[in-house]
């Protein structure tokens, strides 16, 4: 019993937006700001390079991994 209830604790964490490590929402919008800026970014998903991605008139739509390959749109 000791061990469902500290189950279903872990689960609520893992969906609490307050506290604790950075969410996936956190992540995103991190490497979203840091595309916006003129300095390289870190992969969300391996931590590489990550190279902003241009539009003509709409600034940066996304960025590619030179590493692993992901987007970022
Ligand atoms: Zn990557």
């Amino acid at each position: 019993m000791a061990v469902l209830l500290a189950e279903r604790e872990a689960d609520m964490q893992l969906w609490t937006e307050e506290g604790g490590g950075p969410t996936l929402d956190d992540v995103l919008s991190g490497a979203w700001e840091g595309l916006a800026a003129p300095s390289a970014v870190a992969c969300p998903v391996c931590g590489g390079d990550l190279a902003p991605r241009w539009s003509a008139g709409s600034g940066v739509v996304g960025g590619r991994c030179a590493d692993c390959g992901s987007s970022l749109a």
